[in-house]
């Protein structure tokens, strides 16, 4: 079903209840997945399609939007609405469709040296503002596509051409920040365990407020110490999709410094949405279907403009 302002159509969200039974494929976009061999972004991409297709979600009611550098792809991979803005600029786009059309199902994604760099700030202003979308932050513990270079994640020690001695400053840990940030959902992932990661993003898609998803996804080109392997052998699963009891609980967990947990550290329901809380949106429902007021010959003319 669609609707329309009178200057561009905009599609009303198919209930859960018509939803249609789709596999992965349903998702697979005209464009094939250029990252280099073994990257962990693939699984990510994979996992993202499977999560999606548990939910039945129609490719016309999701927006993925991401920022820049190899993880900035992910959109142009799957067949659904999709943007790439600037580098670490993912969620205050995401948030802004979000807030200007409910109906859309959005997933931001960033990799870590954007998020933690340039987008540090929208993170943690996306996380305390609890606006209802989905944020999947690929680490691969480096710069991938500015050739290895150290990043916000960069292990202590870590030597790269920016850091040829060693990195001597201390990696940010992505799940506490968020955790501390006021994030409503906190989860894990390792992109190399495909079926448990599509699990997670779909309980992170399906959780009302902001979502958080650390995806662990190495860069075998750039990176020869955080790999699969190492990846793999620190990535325990927790018992019981892992949900802590307290933030606390779930922080000591973020920060165990011997495993990277897999699962649901944290989640609450107590907090309303930005949706739910701010006046402005309640009073004056979706932007996205107001009139514009504009005469039909109006409209051609701003049409005629946007061209
Ligand atoms: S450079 Fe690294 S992150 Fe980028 S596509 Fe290659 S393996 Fe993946």
């Amino acid at each position: 079903m669609i609707e329309t302002t009178g200057l561009f159509p905009v599609p009303v969200r198919t209930p859960l209840s018509e939803a249609r039974d789709v596999g992965p494929e349903e998702y697979v976009a005209q464009d094939a997945p250029d990252w280099c061999a073994a990257c962990g972004h693939a699984g990510v991409l994979e996992s993202l399609r499977q999560a999606c297709a548990s939910l039945g979600l129609a490719s016309k009611d999701l927006l993925l939007v991401a920022g820049a550098g190899c993880a900035g792809r992910v959109p142009r991979f799957f067949y659904s609405y999709g943007l790439s803005g600037p580098a670490g600029r993912a969620l205050p786009l995401a948030a802004g469709a979000r807030l200007a059309n409910p109906d859309l199902c959005v997933v931001a994604l960033g990799g870590d040296a954007e998020t933690l760099g340039p987008g540090a700030g929208h993170l943690l202003h996306a996380a305390r503002s609890n606006v209802d979308i989905t944020f999947i932050l690929l680490d691969n513990m480096v710069q991938g596509l500015a050739g290895g270079l150290a990043g916000p994640t960069t292990m202590l020690g870590h030597a790269t051409p920016s850091t040829p001695d060693g990195c001597v400053e201390r990696p940010l840990d992505p799940a506490s920040l968020a955790l501390v940030a006021g994030a409503t959902f906190v989860a894990r992932v390792y992109a190399g365990d495909g079926d448990l990661a599509g699990a997670l993003i779909a309980r992170a898609i399906q959780h009302r407020g902001f979502s958080f998803v650390h995806a662990l996804s190495p860069c075998p080109a750039f990176n020869a110490v955080n790999t699969h392997a190492w990846m793999k052998e620190r990535a325990g699963v927790l018992e019981d999709a892992g949900q802590q009891p307290s933030l606390a609980a779930a922080l000591a967990l973020a920060l165990d410094t011997e495993k990277l947990w897999q699962g649901v550290l944290y989640e609450t329901l107590d907090v309303p949405t930005c949706e739910d809380a701010d006046p402005t949106i309640c009073r004056s429902g979706a932007a996205v279907r107001e009139s514009l007021g504009l005469s039909p010959k109006e409209i051609e003319e701003l049409k005629e403009e946007l061209r």
